[in-house]
């Protein structure tokens, strides 16, 4: 790489190669590098933790880079079946396919020689807790009970869980996830009661997954939580993006690379919630199950940087309608050209009476039904509110070449993605699709929309619907 030098970590001499990791540290040659490894990995990182009171613990980048530059890579703490998969996963290594039951305690397993299922620290020892027990299974409890026998057997891992946020302070009685944490207790009275532990334990426990745990996949409909992963704080529009690979024991390591180039000093971050979503919808999400109240950038721009995900047409047919105050959920909107006004409940009926109406005719959706719902739309909504471009993503898969309709909402959903995601971190599998529908319109550069959409599949893990789709697009080439 151009020509930096520096000095070789283990004999001073001049060297230009360069530690791929933190690349601060310098050899004069790969076997100097080798010999060093054990001394300088602990400090080969291009992050730091540091903490504040309105953040808590965060990640701070300690250099400058690029996009792709690996950030971390770490095994979970602990992992097991997602709290809301619909799907059942073997309890041994959390497969989907799932033909047989594990012989010990008649849960889900893919095969009797599965890795996980009779390994001590994997299935092996909560099995044996499982059939005592009598517990039948249930997907929701696995975590939990993974987590309440990582206390009892490993106080130094329990530890490191245990200091990550679990909001307790907010899932009182009264709220959702206090009935949950009581659903889990019944299940697990039992063994907590053999361990001697109460149910405060099982309300930590589950404090720590709602607020920490992420969807892994591969294995697909897991959940895992990470010790430096797990401090990666919320932003609308995140600088980092992860995925999962499997590590030697079948566990689902998580990868974090820069998404785009990140300057030293600034916070690393992730997004917790969706996307496509608009600022309300996205900011009383992050309150429910995050426990905190949004303010980046993205949330504080009644706009939403220029996408209008939330944007309502005014009647008077110029202007546009929008929140004074996008941070305040009762807010007014206003009209940019008129003196028109809406209450903030006149507009949270309206979006959610009309998203409940693009979820009925999604759940059947014919080119004609949607067709005619994405007009009406229009007539109340900007081109680029969430309802119109979830409406609009479905319609062109539909829509002929030749329907002018189509160019124009592929467009529109192009325009939307590049200002919302515009690195691929989230909407790759979105935004490909969108491509290469417009691919397929006369006139349009088929060859760099295809190439584009393949570009943004990079990361998609294998076998997943957005490796599947490109490699059917590398065949339409
Ligand atoms: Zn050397
Ligand atoms: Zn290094
Ligand atoms: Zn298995
Ligand atoms: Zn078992
Ligand atoms: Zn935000
Ligand atoms: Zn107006």
């Amino acid at each position: 790489m151009g020509g930096e030098q520096g000095i070789c970590a283990v004999c001073g001499a001049p060297a230009n190669l360069r530690c791929t990791g933190c690349r601060s540290t310098f050899y004069c040659r790969p076997e100097h590098q080798k010999q060093d490894w054990s001394n300088h990995k602990s400090s080969c990182r291009c992050w730091s933790i540091q903490d504040s009171s309105s953040l808590g613990r965060h990640l701070v980048a300690t250099r400058d880079l690029e996009r792709d530059d690996l950030i971390m890579s770490e095994g979970p703490i602990v992992f097991g079946p997602g709290a809301h998969t619909d799907q059942r996963v073997c309890v041994g290594c959390g497969d989907a396919g799932v033909p047989i039951r594990c012989p010990g305690c008649g849960w889900y397993a893919c095969r009797l020689s599965c890795n996980g299922l009779l390994d001590d620290n994997r299935h092996g020892f909560e099995c044996k807790l499982l059939e005592k027990a009598r517990i039948i299974p249930r997907c929701d409890i696995l975590l939990p009970l993974r987590m309440i026998i990582l206390k009892k057997r490993n106080p130094k891992r329990w530890e490191i869980l245990s200091a990550l946020q679990s909001h307790e302070e907010s899932r009182g009685p009264g709220t959702e996830a206090h009935e949950e944490v009581e659903a889990v207790f019944q299940q697990l009275e039992p063994i907590l009661q053999a361990f001697s532990m109460g149910r405060d334990i099982l309300s930590k426990v589950c404090g720590l997954i709602d607020v920490n745990a992420l969807d892994t996949n591969p294995p697909e409909g897991s959940a895992g939580i990470y010790q430096t992963a797990c401090l990666l704080e919320h932003q609308c529009m995140a600088n980092t993006r992860h995925g999962f690979v499997l590590d030697s024991k079948g566990r689902p390591k998580i990868v974090v690379k820069a998404l785009r180039p990140i300057k030293m000093g600034e916070h690393l971050s992730t997004t917790y919630t969706h996307v496509l979503w608009a600022t309300r919808a996205r900011r009383e999400h992050l309150l429910a199950t995050k426990y905190f109240s949004c303010r980046c950038e993205r949330c504080k721009d009644p706009t939403e940087l220029g996408s209008h995900l939330g944007t309502l047409k005014c009647p008077c047919g110029a202007g546009v309608i929008l929140p004074k105050d996008p941070l305040d959920s009762g807010t007014e909107w206003s009209c940019d050209l008129c003196p028109g006004l809406l209450t903030s409940q006149e507009v949270f009926e309206l979006t959610e009476r009309l998203g409940e109406e693009v979820e009925n005719v999604m759940a059947s959706a014919t080119k004609d039904r949607l067709s005619d719902l994405h007009s009406r739309l229009l007539v109340l909504l900007h081109p680029g509110h969430q309802h119109c471009i979830a409406v609009g993503h479905s319609l062109i898969q539909l829509l002929s070449p030749e329907d002018p309709k189509k160019l124009e909402i592929c467009r529109r959903i192009l325009e939307t993605t590049s200002i919302l995601d515009p690195h691929g971190g989230r909407l790759a599998l979105y935004t490909a699709v969108a491509l290469r529908e417009l691919s397929s319109c006369p006139g349009e550069d088929t060859i760099t929309h295809l190439n584009r959409a393949v570009e943004l599949l990079r990361h998609e893990p294998a076998r997943s619907p957005g490796d599947n789709l490109k490699k059917l697009i590398l065949s339409e080439l």
